[in-house]
C-alpha cells in the first residue's frame, strides 16, 4: 500500500510537466509539503519530447535534470507517477483528493538494466513517439526519464511475456501482483498543471493527414529530429524513408479557426521557425524550407530568431492559409494548393514532406475535471474565485511557450502557498 504523508497544510499539484515540477518545486522550497501526482510513468511532460528549445536552440533535457536533481534533494516534495486524481471534495484550506494509483509492476529494486526488455517479445506503438516507432512491453519510457524505473505495459500482464521479464530480473524488481490502489490525500490547495494536447490533425480534413503518409504534425517533428527518436534524428519521409529536403510548413492548423480551435496557439510560429532549422542544418544549400502562415506571431524576444531565420536564403515564407494538401500518387509527395494573399498567384507546390504546426488545446475537458472548476471558451481554466483553493498552472491555464508557462507556475505556487499559510495560522 502507497504511503504519502499528508494534511490540510499540504499543496496537492496534479500534472507533472514542466509547469507542475515548476510550482511543486517553488512550494516545497519555502517549507511547504506538496505532493505531485503525474498520469504518466515519468515527470517531464510534453518538454520532454522536444528536441530543442526556441529561441537559444538548447536541449530541454538540460533544464529537466536541474529540476529533477532539485527534487530529489527536496525532502518535502513526494511524487506519484502513473497516479490521477478521481475526485476532490471539500472546500478551500480543507480539501480531500482521491488518487488513483495504475500498478507499474515494477518496485523501487529497478536499477534500470533493462535485462527484461531484452526478453519480452510483444511490441506496441511507442507514445512517447507519437506511434512512429514501437516499444517493447517492458520499457523505460525513454532514456533520460525520471524516475529510472522500467514499466509493464498492462497489456502483457497474464501472458508469458510477464513471467519471461520476471525471470530475467536479478534484481526481484518485477512484482506482477501490483493492483490498482486508491489513496486519500487530504490537501489545503491544488495547483492544476495538466497542460496540453495536440489538436487532432485528422480532423482538418483538407490537410489530409489521416491520408498522406507525408503530411505530419509539428510534434511528430520534434521526435523525428532527436538523435535519440525513432529515426535516429534523420528528416525522413514516412513513406519511403527518403530524406526530406524540401519541407513545408503549414501555420494555425487546426488554430485560428472557427471549425477548429478558436484561439491563437502562441506558439506554434516560433515552433516552425525553430523547426526550419532542424532542415537547414541538416541538409545546409540543399535544403528547401516555405512557411505558409497568416501572420507570424514572434512576440518580445523571439522577433530577433524570427529576423534571423527570415535571413536565410533556404526559407521562403508565403503569407497564405493553404486551402488543400493532395497528394501526387506517382511519388508520393503532398502538394500544397492555395493562393498567395501578396501578390495573389494560385500555387501548387509540392514538397518532401508537409509539417503541419498543430494547434494546443487543453488536455483536460471541462467535463471531465474532478470537480466543478470555470474554464474559458477555449476550455483552459479560468482564475475565477468560484475555483476556491484550485489554480490552474502553466499550459492548463493557456497556450503557453515554456518561459511563459514557468512564471505563470511561479504565481500558482504563490496563490496556494497564501492558502495553506491562512490554514496553518487558523490552526496555530
Ligand atoms: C511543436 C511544439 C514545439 C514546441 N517547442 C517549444 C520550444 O521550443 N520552446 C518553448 O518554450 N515551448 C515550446 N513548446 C511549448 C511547450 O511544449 C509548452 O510550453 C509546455 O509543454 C508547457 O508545459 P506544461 O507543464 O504546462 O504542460 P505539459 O507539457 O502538457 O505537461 C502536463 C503534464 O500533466 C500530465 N497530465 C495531464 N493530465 C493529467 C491528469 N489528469 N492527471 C495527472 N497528470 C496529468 C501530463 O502527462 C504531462 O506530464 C512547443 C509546443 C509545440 C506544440
Ligand atoms: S525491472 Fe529488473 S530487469 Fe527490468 S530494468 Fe529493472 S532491474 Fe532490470
Ligand atoms: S502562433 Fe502562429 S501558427 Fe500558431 S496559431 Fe498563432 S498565428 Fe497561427
Amino acid at each position: 500500500m502507497t504511503q504519502v504523508v499528508a494534511t490540510n497544510e499540504t499543496i496537492l499539484v496534479v500534472g507533472g510537466g514542466i509547469s507542475g515540477m515548476t510550482a511543486a518545486l517553488e512550494a516545497a522550497e519555502t517549507g511547504k509539503q506538496v505532493v505531485l501526482v503525474e498520469k504518466r510513468p515519468y515527470l517531464g511532460g510534453r518538454v520532454s519530447q522536444l528536441y530543442k528549445y526556441f529561441p537559444k536552440l538548447c536541449f530541454p533535457t538540460c533544464g529537466l535534470e536541474i529540476n529533477q536533481r532539485r527534487m530529489k534533494m527536496n525532502p518535502n516534495l513526494a511524487v506519484l507517477t502513473m497516479a490521477e486524481v478521481t475526485d476532490i471534495k471539500g472546500e478551500k484550506g480543507n480539501y480531500k483528493a482521491s488518487v488513483k494509483l495504475s500498478p507499474r509492476y515494477v518496485n523501487d529494486n529497478c536499477t534500470g538494466c533493462g535485462d527484461c526488455a531484452k526478453v519480452v517479445e510483444a511490441e506496441f506503438d511507442d507514445e512517447y513517439n507519437y506511434g512512429l516507432s514501437k516499444r517493447k512491453g517492458a520499457y523505460l519510457p525513454y532514456l533520460m526519464a525520471h524516475p529510472q524505473r522500467y514499466v509493464l505495459d498492462p497489456r502483457i500482464i497474464g501472458t508469458e511475456d510477464a513471467e519471461k521479464a520476471k525471470a530475467a530480473c536479478k534484481y526481484g524488481a518485477i512484482d506482477l501482483e501490483m493492483q490498482e490502489e486508491t489513496v486519500e490525500l487530504p490537501c489545503g490547495a491544488v495547483i492544476w498543471a495538466t497542460g496540453w494536447r495536440p489538436y487532432d490533425a485528422a480532423k482538418i480534413q483538407p490537410y489530409g493527414y489521416d491520408r498522406i503518409k507525408n503530411v505530419i504534425t509539428s510534434v511528430e517533428l520534434e521526435r523525428m529530429a532527436d538523435p535519440m527518436g525513432p529515426t535516429g534524428g534523420k528528416l525522413l519521409r514516412p513513406s519511403d524513408h527518403k530524406e526530406a529536403k524540401k519541407v513545408a510548413f503549414i501555420q494555425c492548423a487546426g488554430s485560428r479557426d472557427h471549425n477548429h480551435l478558436l484561439h491563437c496557439s502562441r506558439i506554434c510560429c516560433m515552433a516552425s521557425l525553430k523547426q526550419a532549422t532542424y532542415v537547414t542544418d541538416a541538409f545546409g544549400d540543399e535544403a528547401d524550407v516555405s512557411v505558409y502562415y497568416i501572420d507570424i506571431r514572434a512576440i518580445d524576444r523571439f522577433e530577433d530568431f524570427y529576423e534571423k531565420v527570415k535571413a536565410n536564403p533556404r526559407v521562403k515564407l508565403i503569407k497564405s492559409k493553404p486551402a488543400s494538401v493532395v497528394e501526387n500518387k506517382a511519388s508520393g509527395s503532398p502538394v500544397i494548393h492555395g493562393v498567395d494573399t501578396e501578390g495573389y498567384h494560385r500555387y501548387a507546390d509540392e514538397h518532401d514532406l508537409v509539417v503541419l504546426a498543430i494547434g494546443m488545446e487543453p488536455s483536460v475537458d471541462a467535463d471531465s475535471f474532478p470537480v466543478p472548476i470555470v474554464v474559458n471558451r477555449e476550455g483552459f481554466i479560468e482564475p475565477a474565485p468560484e475555483n476556491g483553493g484550485i489554480f490552474a498552472a502553466g499550459g492548463a491555464s493557456d497556450a503557453l511557450d515554456v518561459n511563459r508557462a514557468v512564471q505563470h507556475a511561479t504565481g500558482a505556487a504563490l496563490r496556494a502557498i497564501q492558502v495553506v499559510n491562512r490554514v496553518a495560522g487558523m490552526e496555530g
